[in-house]
């Protein structure tokens, strides 16, 4: 039996996990987590028979002991107890909390060695060298979940990383991609939390039509394959059915394709090294017509070229982006800065903490990413309370 525990089991991403656990007769759930839908989470751990259940709010405990009445199943909270959930042997991790909170558990499950399936992009944007060297010091296997990166992990098996010119993440453009430009500033929370083509949670869908998104993946790559900052490029492609392409450098382009459906990538991730049947749905290329590229349009999406600057700075410029980007994404759904605002903000940040700070510094802890995600978030909220508005909806 295959140990499995899931971290963010509530959320979209940890959902499609354990359905695809669900459908299978070698896994045993060691560990569910999540954040404040206790119910949930009671309901998924009595469901898969799991040995523990967290919650990452100390509030929530009374309220998960509860909902567990009776069915064995052991309760925990806070984030110390989701450091320690990740320390339970498992031989497969799922780390889809959402945010900087997923750091600390992928971090403890890394130690174990096993597989840690990585959805929590903002670990490697934070913290990837640390997250590499904790992988190698453990002997532990990290694999991508993100769809893009999946799929580049996909078209490099067998290949050589030095031969790899360029890799090409696919971005759909979002809820907002044909609106005209002088309306973006006036975009609503509600207007760009609807997504074209892939169901996700309402963060993700709203960073997805800022291509904050698709920056960060743009340094996921970087972080994740070890490519130079010029080797990485996007490419809108609005029916997501490409979902990156690998350039060789004999000519060859190596492209994934498959329908918009995160099981494919989780379902990877999962019977890695093999591959086995998954209930997706199956790509009809007949019936999609015709494939679309185009190149983003920087005055429409402004916060995709700071990825460019975040890699070229190293250091903890990666912390400070996604913490700003949080704190940014929190002004916008609390109606306080515009949409467009958003990169604004963070550009703010990170000029302001380079001029301040030595930013290109490697952080030498998680402690000290932590900190750093901290203060940026800090700096951040209060460059939002004196931006001028740009037309804040
Ligand atoms: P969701 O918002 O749907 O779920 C987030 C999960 O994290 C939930 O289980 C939530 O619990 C939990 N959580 C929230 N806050 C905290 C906290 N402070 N501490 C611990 N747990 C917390 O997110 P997604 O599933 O969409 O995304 C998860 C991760 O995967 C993100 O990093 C995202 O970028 C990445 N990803 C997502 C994709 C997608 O298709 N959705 C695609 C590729 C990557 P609760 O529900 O109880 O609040």
């Amino acid at each position: 039996m295959r140990r499995v525990s899931v971290f963010g089991a509530t959320g979209s991403v940890g959902e499609s996990t354990l359905d695809l656990i669900a459908r299978r007769d070698d896994c045993r759930v060691v560990a569910l987590t999540g954040g404040r839908n206790v119910a949930r989470l009671a309901d998924l751990a009595r469901a898969h028979r799991a040995e523990l259940a967290v919650t990452a709010h100390d509030d929530c405990l009374d309220d998960l002991r509860a909902a567990l009445a009776g069915s064995g199943i052991q309760a925990a909270a806070g984030a110390q107890a989701l450091v320690e959930a990740a320390a339970r042997p498992a031989d497969w991790v799922m780390s889809a909390i959402v945010g900087a909170a997923g750091l600390a558990p992928g971090f403890a499950a890394l130690a174990q060695g096993g597989v840690l399936a990585l959805a929590n992009k903002e670990s490697l944007v934070c913290a990837g060298p640390l997250l590499r060297a904790q992988a190698a010091r453990h002997g532990a296997t990290i694999l991508p979940v993100d769809s893009e990166h999946s799929a580049v992990f996909q078209a490099l098996v067998g290949e050589d990383i030095a031969a790899v010119e360029k890799v090409t993440l696919t971005a759909s453009g979002g809820g907002l991609r044909d609106w005209p430009l002088d309306r973006l500033a006036q975009a609503t929370p509600a207007d760009a939390g609807q997504h074209p083509n892939w169901a996700m949670g309402q963060r993700i869908t709203i960073d997805s039509a800022s291509m904050f998104n698709k920056a960060m993946e743009v340094i996921e790559a970087h972080e994740f394959f070890g490519i130079a900052p010029e080797q990485v490029d996007v490419l809108i492609h609005p029916q997501s059915l490409v979902h990156a392409l690998v350039s060789f450098s004999d000519g060859a382009v190596m492209a994934h394709l498959g329908a918009p459906d995160m099981r494919h990538a989780i379902g990877y991730a999962l019977n890695w090294p093999t591959r086995a049947p998954l209930p997706v749905a199956r790509l009809d290329l007949a019936q999609a017509g015709r494939l679309d590229f185009r190149l983003p349009d920087p005055a429409r999406y402004p916060a995709l070229g700071l990825a460019w600057d975040v890699m070229r700075t190293g250091g903890r410029a990666g912390a400070v982006f996604n913490a700003a980007k949080e704190a940014a994404l929190d002004a916008f759904i609390a109606r306080r800065i515009g949409f467009l605002d958003m990169a604004r903000l963070v550009a703010e940040t990170l000029e302001t903490l380079a001029r301040e700070t030595d930013m290109t510094r490697e952080p030498a802890s998680l402690a000290e990413v932590l900190e750093t995600d901290l203060e940026a978030r800090r700096r951040a909220a209060a460059l939002a309370g004196r931006l001028p508005r740009n037309g804040a909806a």
